[in-house]
Protein backbone atom coordinates (compact mmCIF):
# COMPACT_ATOMS: atom_id res chain seq x y z
CA UNK A 1 0.00 0.00 0.00
CA UNK A 2 1.30 3.80 -0.77
CA UNK A 3 1.71 6.29 1.90
CA UNK A 4 -1.74 8.29 2.19
CA UNK A 5 -2.29 12.26 2.65
CA UNK A 6 -4.88 12.85 5.02
CA UNK A 7 -8.21 14.15 3.46
CA UNK A 8 -10.29 16.67 5.22
CA UNK A 9 -14.16 18.68 5.42
CA UNK A 10 -15.94 19.77 8.49
CA UNK A 11 -18.92 16.60 7.39
CA UNK A 12 -17.95 13.36 5.69
CA UNK A 13 -21.19 11.74 4.27
CA UNK A 14 -20.70 7.93 3.34
CA UNK A 15 -23.43 6.85 0.80
CA UNK A 16 -24.94 8.86 -2.01
CA UNK A 17 -28.07 7.56 -1.76
CA UNK A 18 -31.55 9.09 -0.79
CA UNK A 19 -30.44 9.57 2.53
CA UNK A 20 -26.39 10.38 2.24
CA UNK A 21 -27.42 13.21 -0.19
CA UNK A 22 -29.51 14.76 1.46
CA UNK A 23 -27.86 14.85 4.14
CA UNK A 24 -24.87 16.49 2.56
CA UNK A 25 -27.22 19.10 1.21
CA UNK A 26 -28.45 20.43 5.01
CA UNK A 27 -25.06 19.78 6.02
CA UNK A 28 -23.11 22.17 3.32
CA UNK A 29 -25.19 25.20 4.65
CA UNK A 30 -22.44 25.23 7.57
CA UNK A 31 -19.56 23.96 6.49
CA UNK A 32 -17.53 21.64 3.55
CA UNK A 33 -18.66 18.03 3.00
CA UNK A 34 -17.17 14.82 1.19
CA UNK A 35 -19.75 12.51 0.15
CA UNK A 36 -17.97 8.94 -0.78
CA UNK A 37 -19.53 6.41 -2.69
CA UNK A 38 -18.42 2.93 -3.20
CA UNK A 39 -18.96 2.18 -6.58
CA UNK A 40 -20.92 4.95 -9.33
CA UNK A 41 -22.95 7.65 -7.26
CA UNK A 42 -26.03 7.07 -8.55
CA UNK A 43 -25.84 3.03 -7.69
CA UNK A 44 -27.69 2.63 -4.42
CA UNK A 45 -30.91 1.18 -3.06
CA UNK A 46 -32.78 4.26 -3.83
CA UNK A 47 -31.86 4.32 -7.67
CA UNK A 48 -34.09 1.04 -7.31
CA UNK A 49 -37.26 2.21 -5.77
CA UNK A 50 -39.99 2.02 -7.92
CA UNK A 51 -42.99 2.24 -5.34
CA UNK A 52 -42.66 5.68 -4.01
CA UNK A 53 -42.72 8.02 -0.92
CA UNK A 54 -45.15 8.00 1.45
CA UNK A 55 -47.08 11.10 2.76
CA UNK A 56 -50.09 12.92 3.44
CA UNK A 57 -50.66 15.32 0.70
CA UNK A 58 -54.51 14.34 0.00
CA UNK A 59 -57.42 16.47 1.33
CA UNK A 60 -59.13 13.43 2.54
CA UNK A 61 -55.92 12.36 4.35
CA UNK A 62 -54.50 13.03 7.94
CA UNK A 63 -51.08 12.56 9.76
CA UNK A 64 -53.05 10.49 12.51
CA UNK A 65 -54.28 7.80 10.10
CA UNK A 66 -50.69 7.59 8.23
CA UNK A 67 -49.56 7.16 11.96
CA UNK A 68 -51.85 4.43 12.74
CA UNK A 69 -51.05 2.63 9.97
CA UNK A 70 -47.31 2.99 10.11
CA UNK A 71 -48.12 1.62 14.01
CA UNK A 72 -50.33 -1.14 12.77
CA UNK A 73 -47.71 -2.86 10.26
CA UNK A 74 -45.11 -2.06 13.03
CA UNK A 75 -46.67 -4.63 15.39
CA UNK A 76 -45.94 -3.26 18.71
CA UNK A 77 -42.32 -2.36 18.08
CA UNK A 78 -42.64 1.06 16.58
CA UNK A 79 -41.83 3.67 18.89
CA UNK A 80 -45.02 6.55 18.81
CA UNK A 81 -43.49 9.71 19.03
CA UNK A 82 -40.85 9.06 16.06
CA UNK A 83 -43.66 8.22 14.13
CA UNK A 84 -45.70 10.63 15.37
CA UNK A 85 -42.72 13.43 14.20
CA UNK A 86 -41.99 11.50 10.83
CA UNK A 87 -46.10 11.25 9.37
CA UNK A 88 -45.77 15.13 10.31
CA UNK A 89 -43.09 16.40 9.28
CA UNK A 90 -42.31 14.50 6.02
CA UNK A 91 -44.84 15.86 3.43
CA UNK A 92 -42.29 19.42 3.73
CA UNK A 93 -39.79 17.66 2.47
CA UNK A 94 -41.27 15.94 -0.15
CA UNK A 95 -42.70 19.10 -1.16
CA UNK A 96 -38.73 20.05 -1.32
CA UNK A 97 -38.09 17.50 -3.78
CA UNK A 98 -40.75 18.46 -5.84
CA UNK A 99 -38.83 22.51 -5.50
CA UNK A 100 -35.75 20.77 -6.51
CA UNK A 101 -37.41 19.58 -9.59
CA UNK A 102 -38.04 15.68 -9.04
CA UNK A 103 -41.02 15.62 -11.13
CA UNK A 104 -43.31 13.73 -9.80
CA UNK A 105 -46.18 11.81 -11.54
CA UNK A 106 -49.37 14.33 -12.01
CA UNK A 107 -53.25 13.48 -11.41
CA UNK A 108 -55.58 14.39 -14.80
CA UNK A 109 -56.35 17.32 -13.04
CA UNK A 110 -52.51 18.68 -12.77
CA UNK A 111 -52.62 17.54 -8.48
CA UNK A 112 -50.06 14.93 -7.72
CA UNK A 113 -50.92 11.59 -8.80
CA UNK A 114 -51.01 9.65 -5.30
CA UNK A 115 -51.02 6.21 -5.28
CA UNK A 116 -52.27 3.90 -2.67
CA UNK A 117 -50.08 0.71 -0.96
CA UNK A 118 -51.32 -2.46 1.23
CA UNK A 119 -51.29 -1.32 4.52
CA UNK A 120 -51.88 2.09 3.25
CA UNK A 121 -55.58 3.54 4.34
CA UNK A 122 -55.25 6.37 1.82
CA UNK A 123 -53.66 7.33 -1.15
CA UNK A 124 -50.43 9.15 -0.32
CA UNK A 125 -47.78 7.67 -2.60
CA UNK A 126 -45.87 10.49 -5.03
CA UNK A 127 -44.18 8.61 -7.62
CA UNK A 128 -42.60 9.19 -10.92
CA UNK A 129 -44.41 6.19 -12.64
CA UNK A 130 -42.74 2.97 -11.38
CA UNK A 131 -39.33 4.14 -11.39
CA UNK A 132 -39.45 6.80 -8.48
CA UNK A 133 -36.14 6.23 -7.01
CA UNK A 134 -34.30 6.72 -10.31
CA UNK A 135 -35.66 10.27 -10.60
CA UNK A 136 -34.90 11.58 -6.94
CA UNK A 137 -31.36 10.21 -6.71
CA UNK A 138 -30.80 11.98 -10.71
CA UNK A 139 -32.52 15.47 -9.28
CA UNK A 140 -30.42 14.80 -5.83
CA UNK A 141 -27.29 14.41 -7.64
CA UNK A 142 -27.99 17.57 -9.85
CA UNK A 143 -28.78 19.59 -7.16
CA UNK A 144 -25.42 18.47 -4.84
CA UNK A 145 -23.07 19.25 -8.49
CA UNK A 146 -24.29 22.39 -8.53
CA UNK A 147 -23.06 23.34 -4.97
CA UNK A 148 -19.24 24.30 -4.40
CA UNK A 149 -19.10 22.91 -1.18
CA UNK A 150 -19.56 19.23 -1.72
CA UNK A 151 -16.91 17.14 -2.92
CA UNK A 152 -18.68 13.88 -4.63
CA UNK A 153 -16.03 11.08 -4.77
CA UNK A 154 -16.98 7.82 -7.05
CA UNK A 155 -15.56 4.44 -5.85
CA UNK A 156 -13.75 5.56 -2.81
CA UNK A 157 -14.74 2.91 0.14
CA UNK A 158 -14.80 3.29 3.61
CA UNK A 159 -13.25 0.25 5.51
CA UNK A 160 -13.40 1.60 9.50
CA UNK A 161 -14.29 4.48 11.20
CA UNK A 162 -11.07 6.50 12.48
CA UNK A 163 -11.95 6.95 16.52
CA UNK A 164 -10.64 8.98 19.03
CA UNK A 165 -9.86 6.02 21.65
CA UNK A 166 -7.60 4.46 19.04
CA UNK A 167 -5.22 7.55 18.24
CA UNK A 168 -1.81 7.02 18.99
CA UNK A 169 -0.71 10.46 18.71
CA UNK A 170 -3.40 13.21 19.97
CA UNK A 171 -6.12 13.66 22.71
CA UNK A 172 -9.59 13.76 21.38
CA UNK A 173 -10.64 16.94 22.41
CA UNK A 174 -14.03 15.99 23.84
CA UNK A 175 -13.29 12.08 24.41
CA UNK A 176 -14.52 9.35 22.48
CA UNK A 177 -14.98 10.68 18.79
CA UNK A 178 -15.59 9.60 15.57
CA UNK A 179 -13.10 11.82 13.43
CA UNK A 180 -13.27 10.19 10.03
CA UNK A 181 -12.92 7.24 8.44
CA UNK A 182 -10.02 5.28 6.84
CA UNK A 183 -11.04 4.90 3.00
CA UNK A 184 -9.67 2.55 0.13
CA UNK A 185 -8.95 4.83 -3.34
CA UNK A 186 -10.50 3.50 -6.18
CA UNK A 187 -7.65 1.92 -7.96
CA UNK A 188 -7.23 -0.24 -4.24
CA UNK A 189 -3.19 0.18 -3.68
CA UNK A 190 -4.00 3.16 -0.90
CA UNK A 191 -5.98 3.50 2.26
CA UNK A 192 -6.98 7.28 3.40
CA UNK A 193 -7.73 8.74 6.17
CA UNK A 194 -10.40 11.12 5.50
CA UNK A 195 -10.88 13.39 8.56
CA UNK A 196 -14.09 15.18 9.22
CA UNK A 197 -15.49 16.83 12.75
CA UNK A 198 -18.33 14.97 12.37
CA UNK A 199 -19.31 11.51 9.90
CA UNK A 200 -22.61 10.26 8.48
CA UNK A 201 -23.02 6.58 7.77
CA UNK A 202 -25.58 6.64 4.64
CA UNK A 203 -24.71 3.21 3.35
CA UNK A 204 -28.03 1.89 3.01
CA UNK A 205 -29.34 -2.04 3.45
CA UNK A 206 -27.61 -5.61 4.16
CA UNK A 207 -29.33 -7.44 0.83
CA UNK A 208 -26.48 -9.62 -0.22
CA UNK A 209 -26.14 -10.82 3.63
CA UNK A 210 -28.32 -13.36 1.93
CA UNK A 211 -28.33 -15.47 -1.13
CA UNK A 212 -31.51 -13.69 -3.12
CA UNK A 213 -32.00 -10.12 -2.88
CA UNK A 214 -33.65 -7.25 -4.39
CA UNK A 215 -31.13 -5.33 -3.56
CA UNK A 216 -28.11 -4.12 -5.79
CA UNK A 217 -24.35 -5.07 -4.99
CA UNK A 218 -23.64 -2.15 -2.69
CA UNK A 219 -25.91 -3.78 0.12
CA UNK A 220 -23.35 -5.19 2.35
CA UNK A 221 -24.52 -3.78 5.22
CA UNK A 222 -20.93 -1.84 5.11
CA UNK A 223 -22.34 1.08 7.54
CA UNK A 224 -23.66 -1.35 10.42
CA UNK A 225 -20.24 -3.84 10.72
CA UNK A 226 -18.33 -0.14 10.71
CA UNK A 227 -20.47 1.26 13.63
CA UNK A 228 -20.61 -2.21 15.02
CA UNK A 229 -16.73 -2.20 15.26
CA UNK A 230 -16.42 1.20 16.52
CA UNK A 231 -18.66 0.29 19.97
CA UNK A 232 -22.20 1.52 18.84
CA UNK A 233 -24.82 -0.87 19.27
CA UNK A 234 -27.10 -2.27 16.17
CA UNK A 235 -30.83 -3.23 17.30
CA UNK A 236 -34.04 -4.74 15.37
CA UNK A 237 -31.75 -6.40 12.39
CA UNK A 238 -34.03 -9.76 13.22
CA UNK A 239 -36.65 -8.26 10.99
CA UNK A 240 -35.42 -8.66 7.44
CA UNK A 241 -38.45 -8.06 4.74
CA UNK A 242 -38.45 -10.32 2.18
CA UNK A 243 -39.78 -9.46 -1.38
CA UNK A 244 -41.81 -12.60 -2.27
CA UNK A 245 -41.25 -13.16 -5.63
CA UNK A 246 -38.15 -12.36 -7.46
CA UNK A 247 -37.40 -14.23 -10.65
CA UNK A 248 -34.95 -17.40 -10.07
CA UNK A 249 -32.92 -17.53 -13.18
CA UNK A 250 -28.89 -17.37 -13.19
CA UNK A 251 -28.85 -14.62 -15.92
CA UNK A 252 -31.19 -12.55 -13.61
CA UNK A 253 -30.20 -10.54 -10.98
CA UNK A 254 -32.88 -8.56 -8.91
CA UNK A 255 -35.37 -9.04 -11.25
CA UNK A 256 -38.62 -8.62 -9.12
CA UNK A 257 -41.80 -9.50 -10.21
CA UNK A 258 -44.30 -7.26 -8.99
CA UNK A 259 -46.95 -8.61 -6.92
CA UNK A 260 -49.93 -6.99 -9.08
CA UNK A 261 -49.40 -10.05 -10.89
CA UNK A 262 -50.59 -12.13 -8.30
CA UNK A 263 -53.49 -9.12 -7.93
CA UNK A 264 -54.53 -10.29 -11.71
CA UNK A 265 -55.06 -13.78 -11.46
CA UNK A 266 -51.53 -15.42 -11.37
CA UNK A 267 -51.16 -18.51 -9.04
CA UNK A 268 -48.53 -20.05 -7.35
CA UNK A 269 -47.60 -23.49 -7.75
CA UNK A 270 -44.83 -26.05 -6.58
CA UNK A 271 -43.11 -28.16 -9.01
CA UNK A 272 -45.42 -30.01 -9.09
CA UNK A 273 -47.97 -27.92 -10.42
CA UNK A 274 -49.82 -28.01 -7.09
CA UNK A 275 -51.50 -24.23 -6.10
CA UNK A 276 -50.16 -24.21 -2.70
CA UNK A 277 -51.73 -20.84 -1.43
CA UNK A 278 -54.81 -21.86 0.03
CA UNK A 279 -53.23 -24.00 2.10
CA UNK A 280 -51.82 -21.52 3.86
CA UNK A 281 -54.17 -18.48 4.02
CA UNK A 282 -57.75 -17.66 3.10
CA UNK A 283 -56.93 -15.10 0.90
CA UNK A 284 -54.55 -17.88 -0.89
CA UNK A 285 -52.46 -15.84 -3.70
CA UNK A 286 -54.08 -12.57 -2.66
CA UNK A 287 -52.83 -12.80 1.00
CA UNK A 288 -50.49 -10.12 2.31
CA UNK A 289 -46.53 -9.80 1.31
CA UNK A 290 -44.81 -11.75 4.40
CA UNK A 291 -47.76 -14.27 4.44
CA UNK A 292 -46.82 -15.48 0.64
CA UNK A 293 -43.01 -15.09 1.53
CA UNK A 294 -43.44 -17.37 4.24
CA UNK A 295 -45.67 -19.71 2.48
CA UNK A 296 -43.21 -20.17 -0.31
CA UNK A 297 -40.01 -20.85 1.88
CA UNK A 298 -41.96 -23.40 3.44
CA UNK A 299 -42.81 -25.25 0.25
CA UNK A 300 -39.08 -24.68 -0.92
CA UNK A 301 -37.92 -26.38 2.33
CA UNK A 302 -40.12 -28.70 3.00
CA UNK A 303 -40.28 -30.02 -0.26
CA UNK A 304 -35.88 -29.44 -0.86
CA UNK A 305 -37.14 -27.32 -3.97
CA UNK A 306 -34.93 -24.25 -5.52
CA UNK A 307 -38.25 -22.46 -6.25
CA UNK A 308 -41.73 -22.54 -7.43
CA UNK A 309 -43.64 -21.15 -10.45
CA UNK A 310 -45.86 -18.12 -10.34
CA UNK A 311 -48.13 -19.01 -13.14
CA UNK A 312 -49.55 -15.77 -15.33
CA UNK A 313 -50.77 -18.15 -17.91
CA UNK A 314 -54.21 -17.49 -17.54
CA UNK A 315 -53.92 -13.80 -18.28
CA UNK A 316 -53.79 -14.11 -22.35
CA UNK A 317 -50.73 -12.85 -24.23
CA UNK A 318 -51.97 -9.40 -25.49
CA UNK A 319 -53.06 -8.57 -21.10
CA UNK A 320 -50.10 -9.89 -19.84
CA UNK A 321 -48.10 -7.36 -23.18
CA UNK A 322 -50.29 -4.40 -22.18
CA UNK A 323 -50.42 -4.47 -18.42
CA UNK A 324 -46.53 -6.32 -17.56
CA UNK A 325 -44.65 -4.87 -20.53
CA UNK A 326 -41.49 -4.80 -18.15
CA UNK A 327 -42.03 -8.25 -16.62
CA UNK A 328 -43.20 -9.82 -19.80
CA UNK A 329 -40.26 -8.65 -22.24
CA UNK A 330 -37.57 -8.94 -19.07
CA UNK A 331 -38.65 -12.73 -19.03
CA UNK A 332 -38.91 -13.39 -22.76
CA UNK A 333 -35.22 -12.20 -23.15
CA UNK A 334 -34.22 -14.69 -20.93
CA UNK A 335 -36.34 -17.36 -22.74
CA UNK A 336 -39.30 -17.55 -20.31
CA UNK A 337 -42.56 -16.53 -21.92
CA UNK A 338 -44.86 -15.74 -19.14
CA UNK A 339 -48.09 -16.52 -21.58
CA UNK A 340 -47.09 -19.89 -21.83
CA UNK A 341 -44.69 -20.80 -19.28
CA UNK A 342 -44.57 -20.59 -15.96
CA UNK A 343 -42.17 -18.14 -13.72
CA UNK A 344 -39.65 -19.63 -11.68
CA UNK A 345 -39.78 -17.38 -8.16
CA UNK A 346 -38.32 -17.12 -5.19
CA UNK A 347 -38.78 -14.86 -2.11
CA UNK A 348 -36.02 -12.50 -1.74
CA UNK A 349 -34.42 -9.99 1.15
CA UNK A 350 -35.28 -6.43 0.27
CA UNK A 351 -35.53 -4.52 3.60
CA UNK A 352 -34.02 -4.25 6.83
CA UNK A 353 -36.13 -2.67 9.51
CA UNK A 354 -33.20 -2.75 12.28
CA UNK A 355 -29.87 -0.74 12.09
CA UNK A 356 -27.46 1.63 14.05
CA UNK A 357 -28.87 2.92 16.90
CA UNK A 358 -29.81 6.57 16.90
CA UNK A 359 -31.85 9.39 18.62
CA UNK A 360 -34.30 12.07 16.83
CA UNK A 361 -31.32 13.30 14.90
CA UNK A 362 -30.04 10.76 13.51
CA UNK A 363 -27.13 11.05 16.01
CA UNK A 364 -25.41 7.17 17.25
CA UNK A 365 -23.86 6.46 20.13
CA UNK A 366 -20.86 7.41 19.88
CA UNK A 367 -20.53 11.66 19.42
CA UNK A 368 -19.78 12.74 15.85
CA UNK A 369 -21.15 10.06 14.91
CA UNK A 370 -24.38 9.89 12.63
CA UNK A 371 -26.39 7.59 10.79
CA UNK A 372 -29.16 7.83 8.32
CA UNK A 373 -31.53 6.38 6.12
CA UNK A 374 -31.48 2.42 5.62
CA UNK A 375 -28.52 1.94 7.95
CA UNK A 376 -30.27 3.22 10.59
CA UNK A 377 -32.55 2.39 13.68
CA UNK A 378 -35.07 4.76 14.58
CA UNK A 379 -38.22 3.01 15.66
CA UNK A 380 -39.93 4.31 12.84
CA UNK A 381 -40.79 0.79 11.06
CA UNK A 382 -40.99 -1.52 14.64
CA UNK A 383 -41.20 -5.20 13.62
CA UNK A 384 -42.38 -4.83 9.94
CA UNK A 385 -42.23 -1.82 7.55
CA UNK A 386 -45.28 -0.22 6.11
CA UNK A 387 -44.66 0.03 2.07
CA UNK A 388 -42.73 3.61 1.19
CA UNK A 389 -42.48 4.27 4.32
CA UNK A 390 -38.48 3.66 3.74
CA UNK A 391 -37.47 6.82 1.84
CA UNK A 392 -39.74 9.11 3.63
CA UNK A 393 -37.62 7.88 6.67
CA UNK A 394 -34.26 8.68 4.41
CA UNK A 395 -35.51 11.83 4.07
CA UNK A 396 -36.37 13.21 7.23
CA UNK A 397 -33.82 11.91 9.52
CA UNK A 398 -31.40 12.94 6.51
CA UNK A 399 -32.83 16.39 7.30
CA UNK A 400 -32.92 16.51 11.00
CA UNK A 401 -28.86 15.39 11.11
CA UNK A 402 -28.15 17.92 8.68
CA UNK A 403 -29.59 20.44 10.81
CA UNK A 404 -27.61 19.03 14.16
CA UNK A 405 -24.90 18.84 12.00
CA UNK A 406 -24.13 22.41 12.86
CA UNK A 407 -23.62 22.11 16.44
CA UNK A 408 -19.57 21.31 15.13
CA UNK A 409 -19.05 23.64 12.49
CA UNK A 410 -17.14 25.88 14.83
CA UNK A 411 -15.60 23.62 16.97
CA UNK A 412 -11.74 22.63 16.36
CA UNK A 413 -10.34 20.78 13.54
CA UNK A 414 -10.38 16.83 14.17
CA UNK A 415 -6.93 15.79 15.65
CA UNK A 416 -4.89 13.97 13.11
CA UNK A 417 -5.45 10.34 12.54
CA UNK A 418 -2.82 7.65 12.52
CA UNK A 419 -1.95 5.76 9.10
CA UNK A 420 -3.60 3.23 8.12
CA UNK A 421 -1.50 0.23 9.09
CA UNK A 422 -1.67 -2.81 5.89
CA UNK A 423 -1.16 -6.43 6.49
CA UNK A 424 1.91 -7.37 6.88
CA UNK A 425 2.30 -11.14 4.85
CA UNK A 426 3.89 -11.21 1.83
CA UNK A 427 2.19 -14.62 0.60
CA UNK A 428 -0.09 -14.76 -2.61
CA UNK A 429 -3.92 -14.46 -1.64
CA UNK A 430 -5.97 -17.24 -2.57
CA UNK A 431 -9.08 -15.67 -3.81
CA UNK A 432 -11.04 -19.18 -3.66
CA UNK A 433 -11.36 -18.46 0.15
CA UNK A 434 -13.33 -15.18 -0.82
CA UNK A 435 -15.61 -16.34 -3.01
CA UNK A 436 -16.35 -19.56 -1.17
CA UNK A 437 -17.07 -17.75 1.75
CA UNK A 438 -19.17 -15.45 -0.05
CA UNK A 439 -21.65 -17.89 -0.89
CA UNK A 440 -21.61 -20.05 2.49
CA UNK A 441 -22.72 -17.01 4.52
CA UNK A 442 -25.34 -16.17 2.22
CA UNK A 443 -26.42 -19.97 1.65
CA UNK A 444 -26.34 -20.26 5.53
CA UNK A 445 -28.57 -17.15 6.31
CA UNK A 446 -30.78 -18.61 3.32
CA UNK A 447 -31.10 -21.56 4.50
CA UNK A 448 -30.93 -21.18 8.51
CA UNK A 449 -32.06 -17.73 9.13
CA UNK A 450 -34.14 -16.84 6.54
CA UNK A 451 -38.43 -16.03 6.19
CA UNK A 452 -39.32 -18.95 8.33
CA UNK A 453 -37.05 -19.47 11.20
CA UNK A 454 -37.05 -22.56 13.64
CA UNK A 455 -34.46 -22.86 17.32
CA UNK A 456 -33.07 -25.96 15.57
CA UNK A 457 -31.80 -24.37 12.50
CA UNK A 458 -30.65 -21.12 14.52
CA UNK A 459 -28.67 -23.03 16.61
CA UNK A 460 -27.16 -24.90 13.98
CA UNK A 461 -26.29 -21.90 12.24
CA UNK A 462 -24.26 -20.92 14.84
CA UNK A 463 -21.01 -23.04 14.97
CA UNK A 464 -20.47 -22.35 11.18
CA UNK A 465 -21.24 -18.91 10.89
CA UNK A 466 -18.68 -18.57 13.77
CA UNK A 467 -16.07 -20.31 11.72
CA UNK A 468 -16.76 -18.41 8.68
CA UNK A 469 -16.05 -15.59 10.37
CA UNK A 470 -12.97 -16.71 11.91
CA UNK A 471 -11.18 -17.57 8.51
CA UNK A 472 -12.63 -14.52 7.00
CA UNK A 473 -10.97 -12.53 9.58
CA UNK A 474 -7.82 -14.36 9.72
CA UNK A 475 -7.45 -13.76 5.95
CA UNK A 476 -8.44 -9.85 6.41
CA UNK A 477 -5.53 -9.70 9.22
CA UNK A 478 -2.92 -11.24 6.03
CA UNK A 479 -4.03 -10.17 3.50
CA UNK A 480 -4.31 -6.62 1.40
CA UNK A 481 -7.59 -5.22 1.41
CA UNK A 482 -9.91 -5.13 -1.91
CA UNK A 483 -13.62 -4.44 -1.97
CA UNK A 484 -14.55 -8.37 -2.16
CA UNK A 485 -12.84 -9.05 1.42
CA UNK A 486 -13.72 -5.99 2.89
CA UNK A 487 -17.51 -6.77 1.97
CA UNK A 488 -17.05 -10.08 3.22
CA UNK A 489 -15.69 -9.40 6.27
CA UNK A 490 -19.14 -7.00 6.52
CA UNK A 491 -21.71 -9.61 5.53
CA UNK A 492 -20.25 -11.83 7.98
CA UNK A 493 -20.26 -9.68 10.74
CA UNK A 494 -24.03 -8.64 9.65
CA UNK A 495 -24.89 -12.14 9.25
CA UNK A 496 -23.83 -12.81 13.03
CA UNK A 497 -25.86 -9.86 14.35
CA UNK A 498 -28.44 -10.57 12.66
CA UNK A 499 -28.38 -14.78 13.97
CA UNK A 500 -27.78 -13.69 17.23
CA UNK A 501 -30.49 -10.98 17.38
CA UNK A 502 -33.11 -13.95 15.56
CA UNK A 503 -32.25 -16.59 18.39
CA UNK A 504 -32.89 -14.28 21.22
CA UNK A 505 -36.36 -13.34 20.11
CA UNK A 506 -38.44 -16.19 21.36
CA UNK A 507 -41.27 -15.02 19.76
CA UNK A 508 -43.29 -14.12 16.29
CA UNK A 509 -43.97 -10.98 15.51
CA UNK A 510 -43.71 -8.54 12.33
CA UNK A 511 -41.16 -10.00 10.28
CA UNK A 512 -39.66 -12.44 12.83
CA UNK A 513 -41.18 -15.70 12.39
CA UNK A 514 -40.56 -18.71 14.42
CA UNK A 515 -42.23 -22.09 14.15
CA UNK A 516 -40.91 -22.98 17.21
CA UNK A 517 -41.96 -19.54 19.19
CA UNK A 518 -45.60 -19.12 17.26
CA UNK A 519 -47.06 -16.59 19.55
CA UNK A 520 -46.60 -12.95 20.41
CA UNK A 521 -44.76 -12.05 23.98
CA UNK A 522 -45.75 -8.77 24.43
CA UNK A 523 -44.53 -9.54 28.23
CA UNK A 524 -40.65 -10.16 27.44
CA UNK A 525 -40.71 -9.09 24.03
CA UNK A 526 -42.88 -5.88 23.45
CA UNK A 527 -38.87 -4.26 23.04
CA UNK A 528 -36.14 -3.78 20.60
CA UNK A 529 -33.45 -5.87 20.45
CA UNK A 530 -30.18 -4.23 21.31
CA UNK A 531 -26.46 -6.12 20.38
CA UNK A 532 -22.94 -4.53 20.87
CA UNK A 533 -18.94 -5.18 20.78
CA UNK A 534 -19.31 -6.44 23.68
CA UNK A 535 -21.77 -8.23 26.14
CA UNK A 536 -25.25 -10.82 25.10
CA UNK A 537 -28.15 -9.17 23.30
CA UNK A 538 -29.80 -7.22 25.67
CA UNK A 539 -33.52 -5.73 25.69
CA UNK A 540 -34.43 -1.67 24.93
CA UNK A 541 -37.46 -0.40 27.95
CA UNK A 542 -41.21 -1.89 27.19
CA UNK A 543 -42.24 0.35 23.86
CA UNK A 544 -45.74 2.13 24.69
CA UNK A 545 -49.14 1.04 23.74
CA UNK A 546 -49.74 3.31 21.07
CA UNK A 547 -52.92 3.51 22.01
CA UNK A 548 -52.33 5.09 25.13
CA UNK A 549 -50.41 8.31 22.87
CA UNK A 550 -51.90 11.44 22.35
CA UNK A 551 -53.49 12.08 19.20
CA UNK A 552 -51.50 14.20 17.01
CA UNK A 553 -51.82 17.81 17.06
C1 LIG B 1 -35.97 -2.81 -5.71
C2 LIG B 1 -36.29 -1.91 -4.56
C3 LIG B 1 -37.46 -1.18 -4.55
C4 LIG B 1 -37.76 -0.34 -3.47
N1 LIG B 1 -38.89 0.41 -3.52
C5 LIG B 1 -39.13 1.30 -2.52
C6 LIG B 1 -40.24 2.20 -2.58
O1 LIG B 1 -40.99 2.21 -3.56
N2 LIG B 1 -40.44 3.05 -1.54
C7 LIG B 1 -39.63 3.09 -0.43
O2 LIG B 1 -39.87 3.88 0.48
N3 LIG B 1 -38.56 2.26 -0.37
C8 LIG B 1 -38.29 1.39 -1.37
N4 LIG B 1 -37.20 0.58 -1.29
C9 LIG B 1 -36.28 0.75 -0.16
C10 LIG B 1 -35.47 2.05 -0.34
O3 LIG B 1 -35.10 2.16 -1.70
C11 LIG B 1 -34.22 2.08 0.52
O4 LIG B 1 -34.52 1.76 1.83
C12 LIG B 1 -33.60 3.48 0.48
O5 LIG B 1 -33.37 3.86 -0.85
C13 LIG B 1 -32.31 3.52 1.25
O6 LIG B 1 -31.69 4.75 1.00
P1 LIG B 1 -30.29 5.05 1.65
O7 LIG B 1 -29.88 6.41 1.21
O8 LIG B 1 -30.33 4.77 3.09
O9 LIG B 1 -29.31 3.94 1.03
P2 LIG B 1 -28.95 3.63 -0.49
O10 LIG B 1 -29.85 4.33 -1.41
O11 LIG B 1 -28.85 2.16 -0.63
O12 LIG B 1 -27.48 4.24 -0.63
C14 LIG B 1 -26.37 3.66 0.01
C15 LIG B 1 -25.11 4.30 -0.51
O13 LIG B 1 -24.00 3.94 0.31
C16 LIG B 1 -22.89 3.59 -0.53
N5 LIG B 1 -22.01 2.71 0.26
C17 LIG B 1 -22.35 1.56 0.89
N6 LIG B 1 -21.27 1.08 1.54
C18 LIG B 1 -20.25 1.94 1.33
C19 LIG B 1 -18.88 1.98 1.74
N7 LIG B 1 -18.33 1.03 2.49
N8 LIG B 1 -18.11 3.02 1.32
C20 LIG B 1 -18.62 3.99 0.52
N9 LIG B 1 -19.93 4.00 0.10
C21 LIG B 1 -20.72 2.99 0.51
C22 LIG B 1 -23.55 2.93 -1.72
O14 LIG B 1 -22.66 2.85 -2.80
C23 LIG B 1 -24.74 3.88 -1.93
O15 LIG B 1 -24.30 5.03 -2.61
C24 LIG B 1 -36.88 -0.26 -2.36
C25 LIG B 1 -35.71 -1.00 -2.36
C26 LIG B 1 -35.40 -1.82 -3.45
C27 LIG B 1 -34.11 -2.58 -3.44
Amino acid sequence: MNRATPRYSDTLVIGSGLAGLWCALEASRHGTVTVITKKERAESNTNYAQGGIAAVLAPDDDPELHLEDTLKAGAGLCHPDVVSMVVTEGPALVERLLDLGVTFSRAAGGGLDLGREGGHSRRRIVHVQDRTGAAVEAGLLDAVARNPAITVLDHYYAIDLILASRMSRAESPDGEACWGAYVLTPDHTTVIPFEAKATVLATGGAGKVYLYTSNPDIACGDGLAMAYRAGARLSNLEFVQFHPTCLYHPAARRFLITEALRGEGAVLRTLDGEAFMKGHHPQGDLAPRDIVARAIDTEMKNRGHDHVWLDATALGASFLAERFPQITEGCRKLGIDPATQPIPVVPATHYFCGGVRTTMDGASEIPRLYAVGETAHTGLHGANRLASNSLLEALVFAHRAGAHLARWADGPPPPPADEWVPPTSGLPREDVIINHNWEAVRRLMWDYVGVLRSDHRLRAAAPRLSLIREEVDRFYRRFAVDPDLLELRNIALVADVILRLATARKESRGLHANRDHERTDDLHYRRDSVLGRVGDVSWGDTIPDPRATEPLS
